[in-house]
């Protein structure tokens, strides 16, 4: 079967392979890909920046976002033709207290291992095989729309440790602001929505598919500075990393807020702002918190928000499609991308 290889560590790697049917040490349900999701993280392990193979071996097959069907469940209890998507990330062996309850999302040793990531193939093959409990059934009803469930496990569970958080004062949030409108913000907003929230997003584009999307789902689009928006949010997720804009999140969030961090940016030249951050966070009685990767309770919030998600409003969100052959071209941004997506169904 045909497989998108990468050597981790090496930049330009990455090429489309014939390799083995996939090792029936990685779960007894077998899956035919039907879709595979490219975000940041695929295009720096491409880039040599990021990712470790499986032990003994050079190259990782590449992909985290997965969405299959289900071709033999074996002892499972899945049926053949279910869709799944399966979970990014396993436990550390040792276990640690977090992996020890199932929440290896909060791993704290970093032994960690992850689908496409981290010393364990990826979904962007042909078919892949996953353990019982880490595939997540997803509304067949959905189609090729399943494959957003792992980047909406994301939101799902920075919305759930944002409202755990509020539960530590008398807090009643009426406005969301939600910075940055990839995918992760489009889908934040989406359930901030959902939640009923007062939900505004704002992004640096005038133009293109992105004010039409927050438009679609009820809430407001801005472009600019946080400081110009004319009211304080309640709660901030930001989804860019970009420094300057975390700054102004923190400088802008209503006193008693919470900023969720989800982005990761380039590092920042001058140290100075990370102070002025953590002074602006003591005096505000602010949460400032970082947040990544999902367990399995995310993987069945996200389900059920996607199921009760506008299908059409959904499918703008994948505003292009490649070929496994053309993997490499889904990798490389264009400026109107949103989610990019690998049909794997395509010859
Ligand atoms: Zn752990």
């Amino acid at each position: 079967m045909r497989a998108v290889t990468v050597v981790p560590g090496i930049s330009g790697s990455l090429r489309v392979d014939e390799v083995p049917e996939p090792d029936p040490a990685l779960g007894s349900v077998l899956v035919e890909a039907l879709a595979v999701g490219i975000c940041g993280t695929d295009a720096e392990i491409a880039d040599g920046g990021y990712g470790w193979p499986p032990p003994g071996r050079d190259r990782l097959i590449l992909g985290h976002e997965s969405l299959g069907r289900v071709v033999d469940p074996g002892p499972s209890g899945f049926k053949v033709g279910e869709h799944v998507v399966g979970i990014v990330r396993r436990p550390d062996p040792a276990p640690c207290p977090s992996c020890a309850v199932g929440e290896w999302d909060m791993c704290s040793n970093g032994g960690y291992t992850e689908r496409g990531i981290k010393a364990v193939d990826g979904f962007m093959a042909e078919g892949w095989r996953i353990e019982p409990e880490y595939a997540v059934r997803v509304d067949p009803q959905l189609g090729v729309l399943g494959v957003l469930l792992e980047r909406t496990t994301v939101v799902a569970k920075a919305w759930e440790h944002i409202a755990a958080i509020g539960r530590r004062t008398f807090w009643d949030p009426q406005t969301v602001l939600v910075v940055g409108a990839g995918p992760i913000g489009l889908l934040g907003a989406l359930g901030g929505v959902q939640a009923g929230a007062d939900v505004h997003v704002l992004d640096r584009v005038e133009s293109g598919p992105k004010p039409a999307l927050v438009q679609q789902l009820g809430a407001t689009y801005h472009t600019g500075a946080i400081g110009d928006l004319g009211f304080r949010p309640d709660i901030v997720l930001e989804c860019t990393g970009v420094i300057d804009l975390v700054q102004q999140a923190v400088a802008c969030v209503s006193p008693g807020g919470i900023v969720c961090l989800t982005g990761v940016g380039p590092p920042d030249a001058a140290g100075e702002p990370v102070a002025a951050l953590a002074t602006k966070a003591v005096l505000g009685n602010l949460v400032v918190f970082g947040s990544v990767n999902a367990n399995r309770r995310h993987y069945y919030r996200a389900a059920r928000a996607l199921a009760a998600a506008d299908r059409g409003w959904l499918e703008q969100l994948i505003t292009r499609r490649v070929r496994l052959k053309d993997a490499q071209a889904g990798l490389q941004r264009e400026p109107e991308d949103i989610k990019v997506i690998v049909d794997m169904v395509q010859p």
